[in-house]
């Protein structure tokens, strides 16, 4: 859309036109005044664009037309799996019996609902090789809060009170030592080696009795699986402490590896990413959270159980760590990540992770000869490419971002992981067809090509959004986030 035809509603105002039509006042008319108290009143009327129906509907409409998502494009954010939400996902979580609950209802009016949380509970538990799984955490960063969580009411039980530091591979998301450190706990990193895996002879100096925890994400945020695993979670468990399992991104590994069966003792998922909850406008999330035997007692309360045939809730557990969430966790969100796990089947489920890895290295090893290539071997559900050799001519990763708006695709995560020099980060997920893969890694060759051929071009990029090269210093330190007429550039 070209800037001359955006709706600019304000600008569009008439004097007096309005975009309603009511039948006359048939009662006798009141005076604002006297039925709303003055401190709530405003001196001014707003200034409010004058606007007809029709335009004030256009003007919705053209602004959400604007949005970029996975049912509009191609949408390769590593380390976020914006993959294909099925629509039948949808339909089940309309159907009024599931979406009219109510948490207050008494337990014995939602044993169906109850009924398909706790089948969730175990296909989760079964999935991740873990004993027990709380629904309660509403998202990634909070199911990893709840888990370490567990891990110092554990510790703590103990008579270890003294363990404080949580390690985290420098290549981690950026919420595991956040979370480490909203936990009350000291985050203590671990270098990445050369092969892009943590480095083992470091784990072994920074690891002690002030251990408490090892957070890892498995592969890795640089899409690559952690061959150590066995060896790390020896180094952790013999000092006493913990492993704890990032499992946002699960879609290299269902079906096929089990963090219980790795050693983790800790886990979450992220129901919004790997288990198709649409996600990307910021929530609802779900981030359940799950535990081998030994920390189970520590799980938020209450506790979804089963006794004989009828579900109910337990809060009968004295050493919880307390409850996490109100109610229990984002009920609309766990019912679609139900509904397409009964619709994948553990068949399904094992091909989601064959496809995502193929599709990935697909990808990487076209791109290989136009971009460096920071770690060979093969790579998991993602991968990362540097733009080191694009920069040397002036161009810099931003900018090839920016260039592939142009294309109509979401660009990459950029600049992270933070070890990985003008980085990209690149998710395709299983559910896009060789087509849309070829057509994006395309789109990657020619702005490679133009990189060495016109610069300028992918410099000045993106040419055809409806707004261009933003400021992004300004954009940091001066956002103006709603529209002011005097500051209007478009
Ligand atoms: C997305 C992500 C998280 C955080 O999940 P949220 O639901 O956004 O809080 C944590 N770790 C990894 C590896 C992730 O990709």
């Amino acid at each position: 859309m070209k800037a001359n035809q955006m709706s600019l509603i304000f600008e569009r105002s008439k004097q007096d036109r309005v975009g309603h039509s009511l039948p006359e006042l048939d009662i006798p008319e009141t005076d604002v005044s006297e039925v709303i108290p003055a401190e709530f009143m405003r001196e001014e009327a707003p200034d409010l664009p004058e606007v007809s129906e029709l335009q004030i509907m256009r003007h919705y409409t053209a602004l959400s037309k604007r949005n970029h998502g996975v049912d509009s494009g191609f949408y390769p954010l590593g380390s976020c799996t914006m993959k294909y939400n099925p629509k039948i996902n949808e339909d089940v979580a309309r159907i009024p019996g599931l979406a009219h609950v109510h948490p207050y209802q008494p337990v014995e009016q939602v044993q169906g609902s109850l009924r398909l949380m706790y089948n969730l509970q175990t296909s989760l538990a079964e999935i991740t090789g873990m004993d027990e799984v709380t629904l309660q955490p509403a998202a990634g960063a909070h199911g990893e809060w709840t888990g370490l969580m567990m891990i110092r009411a554990y510790h703590e039980a103990n008579g270890e009170a003294e363990r404080t530091k949580v390690i985290v591979p420098d290549s981690a998301h950026g919420t595991n030592p956040a979370s480490a450190t909203v936990a009350g706990f000291e985050a203590v990193t671990v270098k990445t080696n050369e092969h892009g895996l943590v480095d083992l002879d470091h784990l072994r100096e920074v690891v002690g009795e002030d251990t408490a925890a090892l957070m890892l994400t498995n592969p890795n945020t640089l899409g690559l699986f952690e061959t150590h695993i066995q060896e790390m979670a020896e180094i952790i468990h013999s000092a006493g402490g913990k492993l704890y399992y990032d499992g946002a991104n699960s879609n290299a590994i269902l079906g096929i590896a089990r963090p219980g069966d790795m050693g983790f003792d800790v886990v979450h998922l992220n129901l919004h990413k790997t288990f198709t909850g649409p996600h990307g406008g910021g929530g609802p999330g779900s981030g359940p959270v799950g535990v081998k035997k030994e920390l189970s007692r520590f799980l938020p309360k209450p506790i979804l159980v089963k006794d004989g045939e009828a579900f109910r809730f337990d809060h009968d557990r004295p050493d919880s760590i307390g409850r996490v969430k109100p109610y229990y966790g984002n009920y609309g969100i766990n019912v679609r990540a139900y509904t397409y796990i009964r619709t994948m089947g553990p068949e399904g489920l094992r091909q989601v992770s064959e496809f995502a890895v193929l599709n990935a290295n697909y990808m990487m090893r076209r791109l290989e000869p136009h971009f460096d290539l920071p770690y060979t071997q093969h790579c998991q559900h993602e991968f990362v490419i540097s733009g080191k050799r694009q920069k040397k001519l002036g161009v810099r990763t931003l900018d090839v971002a920016k260039r592939l708006l142009d294309f109509g695709y979401h660009p990459p995560t950029i600049y992270f992981p933070l070890n990985v020099e003008e980085c990209m980060m690149i998710e395709p997920t299983e559910t896009e067809s060789k087509e849309t893969l070829d057509e994006f890694i395309d789109a990657m060759i020619q702005i490679a090509r133009e990189a060495e051929e016109e610069p300028e071009v992918v410099q000045e990029a993106p040419h055809h959004t409806v707004i261009g090269r933003l400021d992004e210093t300004l954009a940091a330190r001066k956002p103006v986030l709603r529209y002011q007429k005097e500051t209007a550039t478009v």
